[in-house]
């Protein structure tokens, strides 16, 4: 690129402009242009004059940008005469270039010179939802022009639509800015659309051809729904509907439906006519989300097969086929999702007007369709990105990842794209969402360089350091969970086979950033922001910063929380605790808006999607949801000396024994310190009525005390509350004489469970009511009636142990209080497992109790 400036310059400085125009137009040349931008005439396609306003100022600040030179913008018939032109559209002398529009396909673009001039124009398509002033957003058209204007910067003017957002439109400085003077591309994109969030950046979209479009009726998956509204036929017309357990069934979102009932089917076809006739070209035909079949008998016969997947594939089959005769020309787009993932197995060739959207695209789901004739080809939902993967708000995808799916659907004449999320990371996934766009144009690509170029051009001056940034983060990201076992990459705990015990949105965290990881993208992009200049350099690396800080703050935790559970600690809880409050000052610092608090736009830029705080905050939706320990109440633990995993209790001894009547009043209460129970799996959210307990002994029994305030049945939303306590005690660490010891307030005694192996990896652990011990556990609790508030005391003899505590002595225990109605119960709890995967092993682990 460089020698070719030079050298461009040094010719212009020797010989006339039109000399060197004998292979090259030159557009701009030190500052200076003789162009002029022409539109047409405003008014001859008003929903156009609106796009191409834009197209038109934006051409001209990309060039002002490049070269230094404003070039002016006129309508066709202001034109200043003898002066070069850009047509921008279809302007009166575009149309008499010969290239005929009304012939090209959607997307597909023009760009060409005749003498001096240059015409720039496409297919240009307003959907039939449109609105005539084009108020409606550009989600509504096809908008070929534009898509024509920004390959024309992209190509002559070093224009990189890198974000979305003023701030992302990257132009390289050019001395000389020159168009081949025999020019004519003639595009046509493979990919005919590629939807889902969109940016509302209009030329970001475009540029990186993530397509609007106008052509496909689809209703997000799901048609039959629409066709039959349960809300419009359940009351008059029940038959319509499934029959599940001898009941027609209902579902406010998911209804079912009898789909042998000949009025059905022709309500789903009926639904079909009136989509396309809206306007569009193919419409979806899609059975309900979560599918359940029929269990009437007609169902049953329904098309002589048993596979409900095949009668939907048969019956799908039928209406397109029907089609045919009634509306030529449209077409059917068939889904192929829960039932119906695999292909029919009754019949190979599909109608000539039907297309398959996959929503199962892996390589070995589209090799099932190799001996199956579909004449439209296929589209694809996809599931790269979004904030409810495991991920979350960290990247997900290299650009490797994007080259192999997008080779994988051009190979098979996969043709159209719905994302399922996007957007979330314009800052560290900016690279991976620009290559996935190029190569939708031209998957010969080499992902690394489109990588490259991305940093060149959004970073400029520090590019070097961001390139090497990127780098190490795509290598990160090729360690994958689900290959975990079988991928060594060089990540230590994976060579030593110690895949970490974790919830597996902290368990990808902990694999892809371990600290000196995050310490080297840190220098990185440390060193960067020394080298950038420009102020859009500065805010693109703003963005970067504000993503990478909350990974890095995200990632800490998931590193300090692995060592705590290896060996819980104070020391190490401090450490914890501190990274956790950073993390919530970090996000609640942001600045917000709307409703909802969410996260604010920074310098034109969308900040994590335009989230509420709260979804940050718990690192996202569905399978990432950071729950333990990024929900602790950190605060009230360092308040109440609470040390999850390293609890620990001093029982001092008794010189009388306690009297068991539910009474606080012994001596002993006076000199023991309380220790506090909070919610067994530590939620944040679920209020913790204060509860607190204490313990003693002598040379017979131990003695426990416990406070507990009243807790009220709204807050639970409970009908009534029953409280039980629970102590859990044995005399050493083997768990082999772990007793447990549950009483309801209103018992005289408590009951004796003993804990036995299951032999079940996943809960190892059970306890059973245990016979065998004669001895009594007395138990007995009082409520005041003033305060609601209870207390009650616990004896429970050292006799079951067969074994006395003495001074320095340690043994283990907890202690749980529990509330609850018929419905619904609560734990709460002095020592939680860290370590808990299921409900299964929640009391698995007992805190310290060191006998005074
Ligand atoms: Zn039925």
């Amino acid at each position: 690129m460089e020698s070719r400036k030079f050298f461009a310059l040094f010719i212009s400085a020797l010989c006339s402009v039109t000399a060197f125009a004998a292979n090259q137009l030159i557009m701009v040349s030190d500052g200076k242009s003789d162009y002029q931008i022409v539109i047409p005439d405003k008014g001859k396609i008003p929903w156009m004059d609106g796009f191409l306003e834009k197209s038109a100022k934006l051409m001209q600040s990309s060039i002002a940008e490049a070269g230094n030179a404003v070039l002016p913008i006129a309508e066709e018939s202001k034109r200043a005469p003898g002066k070069p032109c850009i047509y921008i559209g279809s302007t009166e002398k575009t149309k008499k270039t010969g290239i005929n529009t009304d012939k090209m396909r959607e997307w597909e673009y023009v760009l060409k010179t005749d003498g001096k001039d240059i015409f720039i124009f496409g297919k240009d398509i307003a959907g039939a939802k449109a609105k005539k002033d084009a108020s409606g957003g550009y989600t509504q058209y096809e908008l070929g022009t534009l898509k024509a204007v920004t390959a024309f910067l992209e190509n002559y003017a070093g224009t990189r639509f890198i974000m979305p957002g003023p701030n992302g439109i990257s132009v390289e400085k050019k001395a000389v800015i020159e168009v081949p003077e025999k020019l004519k591309l003639n595009e046509k994109p493979f990919f005919r659309y590629c939807i889902g969030r969109a940016s509302n950046d209009i030329f970001y979209d475009i540029a990186n051809n993530f397509y609007p479009t106008v052509q496909y009726g689809s209703y997000g998956g799901h048609s039959h729904p629409v066709a039959i509204a349960q809300d419009k036929y359940f009351k008059t017309h029940p038959e319509y509907f499934a029959l599940i357990k001898g009941k027609r069934y209902t579902h406010d979102r998911r209804p079912q439906y009898c789909l042998s009932n000949p009025e059905v089917q022709e309500l789903i076809y009926k639904e079909l006519l009136r989509k396309l006739d809206e306007g569009y070209n193919y419409a979806q035909l899609a059975q309900s989300d979560g599918f359940r079949a029929c269990e009437c008998e007609e169902c049953k016969k329904f098309y002589g097969v048993d596979d409900f997947g095949e009668k939907l594939w048969i019956m799908h089959k039928k209406m397109a086929e029907r089609l045919l005769k009634d509306r030529p020309g449209k077409k059917a787009m068939i889904i192929s999702y829960g039932p119906t993932s695999n292909p029919p197995a009754t019949f190979k060739d599909f109608p000539e007007n039907v297309s398959i959207e996959l929503c199962n695209y892996s390589p070995e789901n589209i090799e099932k369709w190799r001996n199956c004739t579909v004449p439209g080809g296929f589209t694809v939902y996809i599931y790269n990105w979004g904030f409810y993967k495991t991920e979350g708000f960290t990247p997900k995808r290299t650009p490797e990842f994007c080259k192999e799916q997008i080779e994988l659907f051009r190979k098979n004449n996969i043709w159209g794209i719905y994302r399922c999320g996007f957007g979330e990371l314009y800052g560290l996934e900016g690279p991976v969402y620009y290559t996935y766009g190029k190569l939708l144009e031209n998957s010969g690509r080499k992902p690394s360089d489109l990588s490259s170029e991305y940093c060149e051009s959004a970073f400029r001056d520090s590019a070097p350091s961001m390139k090497a940034f990127f780098n190490l983060l795509h290598e990160r990201l090729k360690i994958e969970l689900e290959n975990a076992d079988k991928t060594d990459w060089n990540d230590n705990r994976l060579l030593d086979g110690k895949i970490p015990d974790m919830h597996e949105n902290v368990k990808v965290l902990l694999l892809r950033y371990p600290s000196d990881v995050v310490n080297k993208l840190e220098l990185c992009l440390r060193e960067a922001e020394k080298t950038a200049k420009d102020k859009k350099e500065i805010s693109r690396l703003k963005l970067v910063r504000t993503e990478f800080d909350y990974l890095k703050k995200t990632a800490l935790i998931a590193e300090l929380f692995d060592n705590y559970r290896k060996s819980p600690s104070k020391e190490l809880f401090e450490k914890l605790a501190n990274a956790i409050e950073a993390r919530n000052k970090f996000i609640s610092d942001l600045p917000k808006t709307g409703k909802e608090e969410n996260i604010a736009p920074r310098d034109g830029f969308n900040l994590f999607c335009y989230s509420p705080a709260q979804t940050l905050m718990t690192g996202g939706r569905l399978r990432c949801e950071l729950k333990t320990p990024y929900n602790w109440d950190v605060a009230l633990y360092k308040k109440l000396n609470f040390t999850p995993g390293s609890q620990e209790m001093k029982v001092p001894k008794t010189d009388t024994p306690v009297k068991i009547d539910g009474m606080a009043d012994d001596s002993i209460w006076g000199k023991a310190n309380p220790e506090h129970l909070l919610h067994i799996f530590m939620d944040k959210d679920i209020e913790v009525p204060e509860t607190s307990v204490k313990a003693s002994y002598d040379d017979k029994a131990l003695y426990v005390l416990f406070r507990a305030a009243k807790a009220s049945p709204e807050k639970y939303k409970m009908e009534n509350i029953t409280n039980w306590f629970y102590v859990f005690l044995e005399n050493d660490k083997s768990m082999e004489n772990l007793y447990m010891f549950p009483a309801r307030s209103t018992n005289k005694n408590a009951n004796i469970y003993k804990r036995f192996q299951t032999g079940n990896k996943e809960a190892p652990n059970e306890f059973k009511q245990f016979s065998e011990i004669k001895e009594k556990i007395d138990f007995a609790c009082v409520t005041d009636e003033k305060t609601g508030s209870l207390t009650a005391e616990f004896r429970i003899p050292f006799s079951i142990y067969g074994k006395l505590p003495l001074s320095g002595d340690i043994w283990y225990g907890n202690f749980l209080r529990r509330i609850g109605d018929n419905k619904n119960q609560t734990d709460f709890i002095w020592e939680p497992n860290i370590n808990w995967k299921t409900w299964r092993n929640r009391y698995d682990v007992m805190g310290k109790l060191i006998f005074q």
